[in-house]
């Protein structure tokens, strides 16, 4: 990479402690689950499908069977999804789509992120003393929804790769929402979390029994959204952003205090993307670029901790976890300062990953001791351009979204990698009532505070986290990656990654192997199965880990072994997800 050297502002930004709470689905918790006769692990030699719910992943593996690729699989799953796990995902949110071409060797992203709105104000966040209204607050208000993206990406990615008829793709969904389905543990926990936002809307009445949440077991009807998938299905996307449900939508959103409307529909339009690509240890790795901070920050993280050789320590031993939390805390206090919507403001790609500038934050790491306070570099050094806004320092209050991450290769070679959202668990808690679907709170993702790089402007994206991600070696994929989780997905992406390919793990154990989350030195989080005396050790080198054991991410990954000629696909055990293989020759089991 030719380095540019222009020396201009230091920024130095004190990096603010935040906390935030951690709002996990109940755990599922046993690696060997099964549901309904399917399991977390499955191998296939014709393809694979691995997502958060058994009846989406069946949904996707009937596609496969009837001869559907790769794509078709993904947008008849997306819908299913909408359905069996609406307090995710769904055509009231947005997300990031990346496709690996089999046929043309290209790997391209479908971004249907949300937008604001024409009418959203730089300051809509802020109360009348201007400061940052509580984050309950913003997320339940019409002001965070932003224009849906969902639908359009999946039309977009229907037209480019998609070989079967969409109704045949969204037909099985219809069937769902129609006949229902007995509730999991994961939305009969999602509902009870979140009976008071549900209370307030149309939701009420698909969710609740009078003021009782469904529970687990119970069955769960949404005839609504059967009438929106069919009404989709005979209309196509237009009945959505020009018609009778974006009305209704734009109606509701505007009772609820949104400025969003028909028009801001109308205008909508998903971006068609380029991977941000890096290396380690030989494998180039394809991730998400801005507006997600996923991409660059992972390959920032993994070429800090590139040169520790991290496999010469345990996988459980201090050492690991330290260089782990070093390095999370110079990666998020630089997404903290210079990440945004790239159609709005400058994000200097380029120097977060120059060698130099790596090598300058590397030199912040000790071994004998956590660093007590952790500013954000200089990456404008090593850029020929200039930053064009501020950093504004943000009280950051937001509740840790958990939305959804599935991914499906086919027996052409095509592959799928697929984070999508509502932003927090059911988004704003707003129904459109009569159309049956959540509308999501993305645009709580924007900063509160305006005036730096993701800040509310009409038609921005806010910035993400979302990081769906493919390995390849030898220029073939070989690995799928992804996870929900808001910041801690760019966490348990790395670690999945490093775990597998650092670790040399079986993919089941690199996706079950406790992970971490800190983004600064005033917020930890871990997963269950540390050690005591690891932690002993990292609490005498100053890191705050606590007691407290949290679930950090659910990732759904497939291994590709082109030498054996199968995949292997794994759920993680957080949710109910499963994995089904195809097979075509019958598969070969048990290797890694
Ligand atoms: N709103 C989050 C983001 O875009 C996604 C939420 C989640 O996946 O948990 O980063």
């Amino acid at each position: 990479m030719k380095r540019v050297w222009s020396v201009i502002l230091v920024f130095t930004l004190s990096f603010i402690f935040t906390s935030e709470p951690f709002t996990a689905a109940a755990k599922a918790g046993n690696p060997n689950k099964k549901q309904q006769g399917y399991s977390q692990v499955d191998y296939g030699t014709d393809g694979m499908v691995a997502t958060a719910h058994y009846l989406a992943t069946e949904v996707g593996a009937n596609v496969l069977k009837k001869g559907g690729n790769a794509v078709d699989a993904a947008i008849a799953i997306q819908f299913a999804l909408n359905v069996v796990e609406p307090m995710m995902s769904g055509i009231g949110g947005g997300g990031f789509m990346m496709v690996y071409d089999a046929k043309t060797k290209k790997t391209t992203i479908i971004d249907s992120r949300e937008r604001a709105p024409g009418g959203a104000k730089p300051d809509m966040f802020l109360n009348q003393n201007g400061q940052p209204i509580p984050f309950d607050q913003r997320v339940m208000s019409g002001t965070s929804v932003g224009v849906p993206g969902t639908l359009k990406g999946l039309e977009k990615a229907h037209d480019r790769w998609g070989t079967k008829p969409m109704a045949q793709l969204i037909n099985p969904s219809i069937q769902l929402a129609e006949k229902g389905f007995s509730i999991d543990s994961v939305l009969a926990k999602s509902i009870a979390d979140s009976k008071e936002k549900l209370s307030r809307t149309a939701a009420k009445k698909v969710f609740l029994r009078g003021s009782a949440p469904l529970k687990e077991g119970d069955k769960l009807v949404q005839k609504d959204l059967a009438k929106t998938f069919k009404l989709i299905r005979s209309k196509g996307s237009d009945v959505f952003y020009q018609g009778e449900i974006g009305k209704q939508l734009a109606k509701t959103v505007q009772e609820k205090g949104g400025a969003l409307k028909l028009s801001d529909l109308n205008k909508y339009s998903v971006t068609v993307d380029q991977p941000i690509w890096g290396e380690y240890k030989g494998y180039k790795i394809a991730s998400m670029p801005p507006p997600s901070s996923g991409g660059v920050f992972l390959l920032q993280m993994l070429k800090i901790l590139d040169s520790y050789q991290l496999s010469q320590y345990e996988v459980r031993s201090w050492q690991k976890y330290h260089l782990l939390a070093e390095a999370m805390h110079l990666s998020y206090a630089d997404r903290a300062a210079y990440a945004g919507d790239p159609e709005f403001v400058n994000v200097p790609l380029k120097g977060l990953l120059d060698p130099d500038y790596i090598k300058e934050r590397q030199a912040l790491i000790s071994m004998d001791q956590a660093a007590k306070t952790v500013k954000a570099g200089d990456p404008w050094k090593y850029e020929n351009e200039s930053p064009d806004y501020s950093i504004v320092p943000q009280k950051d209050d937001k509740k840790i979204g958990q939305t959804t991450h599935f991914t499906v290769a086919d027996k052409w070679g095509n592959t799928v990698s697929y984070t999508t959202t509502i932003e927090q668990v059911f988004g704003s808690g707003i129904m459109v009532p009569g159309y049956g679907f959540m509308l999501n709170n993305e645009l709580t993702d924007f900063d509160a505070v305006p005036g730096g790089a993701n800040g509310v402007e009409p038609y921005k994206r806010p910035l993400s986290s979302m990081t769906p991600t493919i390995v390849f070696e030898n220029n073939k994929p070989v690995l799928t990656v992804g996870s929900p989780g808001g910041p801690t997905i760019i966490a348990s992406v790395l670690q999945t990654i490093l775990h597998s390919l650092e670790y040399d793990m079986e993919l089941k154990a690199a996706v079950e192997e406790p992970r971490i989350y800190t983004n600064n030195p005033g917020n930890y989080q871990r997963e269950k199965g540390i050690p005591a005396e690891t932690l002993d050790k990292l609490k005498q080198l100053g890191h705050s880990f606590g007691s407290t054991e949290a679930e950090i991410g659910n990732v759904q990954s497939i291994l590709i072994d082109h030498k054996e000629g199968h995949f292997k696909g794994v759920a993680d055990s957080s949710r109910n997800g499963a994995s089904i293989g195809i097979d075509g020759k019958g598969s070969k089991k048990g290797s890694k």
